[in-house]
Order: C-alpha cells, then structure tokens, then sequence
C-alpha cells in the first residue's frame, strides 16, 4: 500500500494548530492509503512545540521535527522533505489557506493523471489584504520574465510530489531554495488544480514584508543571470551616449555650433546619471557576490533539536 505524507512548517502557530490538526486528520481519514503528517516547528516561540508533542504522544501517524531556532518557511518545508520516507508528499500551510479537505481529490487527479506533481493553482484568494494580491501577482509574472524557467503562475508550495521528484529534490545542494521554482524545474509530468484560497482561520501572516522581500529576491537572483545582463546593457548604454557626447563637443569646438563651457547642468545631469548606473550595476553585482558568499560557506540550511516518531 502507497504512503501519503502532509508537510505542514509551523511558526508561531498556536492559535491554529488543533484545528488544523483535525481538519488534516480527518481529510485523511477516508483515503484509501497509509497516512502520516510531518510538522516542522520552524523555532517558534509560542506554545507550538508543546501542542504538536501532545499531538504526537497520542497519534502515531504524526511526525513532529523541532528547529533549534526559526530558519523560515522553505528551509521547513525543505527539512519535511528530506525526512520523508513516503511515496507521495503533500506540502500544506498550518494557517488551513489551503484547505486539507482538497487532498482527496488532488490525490485522486494524481493517480487518474498519471503525474508526478500536482501542483495547486489559486483562482482567488481570500482574506488578504490588496497589498499582497497585487505584489503576488506582479511577483510572479516578473520573475517568469526575469528567469530562463516558465514557472505556473499563482501557485505557492501548496502542492503534491512523488517520490520520484522528492529523490530530485534531495539531490539540490543549493541553500538559497525557492521550493516551488526547484520542483517545476526538476520537470516529469507536472499538472495544475485549481482552488479557491481561503483565509487564514486565525492569527497573523507570519510573512511579514522583509520575509517575502528576502523570498522574492532569493528566487529572482537564484533563477536569473537577467539582473546581471541589464547591468551590462546599461553600461553599453552609458558608454555610447558618451562617445556620441564627446563627438558631438568635439565637432561644435571645431566648427563653433557648441559653446561647451556653459554647461554645468548637463556636466551634473551627467555625472549624477553615470554615478547611478554605477552604484547599481555595483549593487547587482554585489547581490551575486552575497550568494556567492553564502553558497560557498555551505553552512547547514536549518538545525534540528528533536525528531518525534520517526
Ligand atoms: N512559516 C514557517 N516559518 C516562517 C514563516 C512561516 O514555518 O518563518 C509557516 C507558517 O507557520 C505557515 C506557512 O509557513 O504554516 C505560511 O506562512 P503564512 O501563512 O504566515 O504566510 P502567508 O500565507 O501569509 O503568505
Ligand atoms: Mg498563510
């Protein structure tokens, strides 16, 4: 009989985790094969950690790993991964936005299909502010222009993989993941399910703005060489407004349709403008270098402090 495991990463997360212990739980009741639940606790600092032990002393089926701090989201959802041992995966927020009650048919679309990603696509999302809806959307059709990859748009981690892709998966040595970039990627047959995306049941997003900043940036730099290659465009840019300025000064010296000495605007428009380009070509370069830097360190992406029922 196959093993369907749900990967839930939980930070903070007290105000939702009974509930969403009971909705996944009985979601699963009714599938036709064996069931397991790995929860990540992401370092939180609330009562999380002693509710999902509680969970885990009463019910067999569910697997809890305890970070020694918060590392975030996809270094939680990355760790559920690696230590799951079933057949087919599910990866599932603990905030209920994607509803567990859905898992039935996304499994049954799997098998039907044949494929070995079913990933969640949202046609609306509820409960959220227009904030995040618009730079969500932006986010992801910038990122399909930026990147060399065509990812799906609208969809999150909120997704099945079979072992197959789990076995790729393990083999990214990368630490800077953007999970649902690196599935798409690994290819196989992917196929998309449609859903409404509800509202977080309680609490607070635990995204705040720097959090999806550092998300967006880590997927932008990790998938695309683009920020690099407009970095030298703009230096080819600079270089030919320059000769064609130098020439153009040169010939009105020669036959006088230039007074070049009057001009202090343009020489401070000039300098001004040249000097921006350089600080953010330097700037692109130097986020490259960052990674660089934090790649070749090759520090463990997250630390485990306890593994419960594995
Ligand atoms: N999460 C996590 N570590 C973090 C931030 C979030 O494990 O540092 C978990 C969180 O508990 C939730 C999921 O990731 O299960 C998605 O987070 P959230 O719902 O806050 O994000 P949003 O849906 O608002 O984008
Ligand atoms: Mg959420």
């Amino acid at each position: 009989m196959k093993k369907l495991a749900v990967i839930v990463p939980c930070y903070n997360e007290e105000l939702v985790i009974a509930e969403s212990y009971r909705r996944t739980r009985e979601a699963l009741q009714k599938l036709p094969v064996l069931t397991e639940i790995i929860y990540i606790n992401d370092g939180s600092r609330d009562r999380t950690r002693l509710m999902l032990d509680e969970i885990a002393s009463s019910d067999p089926q569910v697997k809890v790993i305890h970070f020694s701090r918060n590392f975030g989201h996809q270094p939680a959802v990355t760790a559920g991964i690696n230590n799951c041992d079933a057949d087919l995966a599910i990866i599932l927020d603990a905030d209920m936005q994607d509803p567990p009650e859905l898992i039935p048919s996304i499994l049954e679309l799997q098998e039907k299909e044949q494929a070995n990603v079913v990933y969640c696509v949202r046609k609306s999302r509820e409960g959220e502010g227009l904030f995040k809806k618009v730079t969500a959307k932006a986010f992801y059709r910038m990122l399909n222009y930026m990147s060399d990859v065509n990812f799906p748009l609208d969809t999150g981690d909120f997704r099945l993989i079979d072992r197959k892709v789990m076995d790729q998966f393990d083999r990214f040595q990368e630490r800077g993941k953007y999970i649902r970039g690196l599935i798409s990627w690994v290819g196989f047959k992917q196929i998309p399910f449609y859903y409404e995306r509800e509202a977080r049941i309680a609490g607070e997003t635990k995204y705040p703005f720097s959090k999806m900043w550092k998300f967006a940036t880590t997927a932008m730099l990790y998938f695309s060489k683009k920020p690099l290659r407009l970095a030298t465009s703009l230096g080819f840019i600079a270089v030919l407004v320059g000769i064609i300025l130098a020439v153009w000064f040169t010939l009105g010296k020669i036959y006088g349709f230039s007074n070049a000495e009057t001009g202090w605007t343009s020489i401070m428009t000039s300098v001004i403008f040249f000097g921006g380009v350089q600080l953010l070509t330097v700037g692109v370069l130097g986020q490259y270098v960052g990674i660089l830097f934090d790649e070749i360190k090759a520090r463990p992406e997250y630390i485990i402090d306890e593994k419960k029922n594995f």
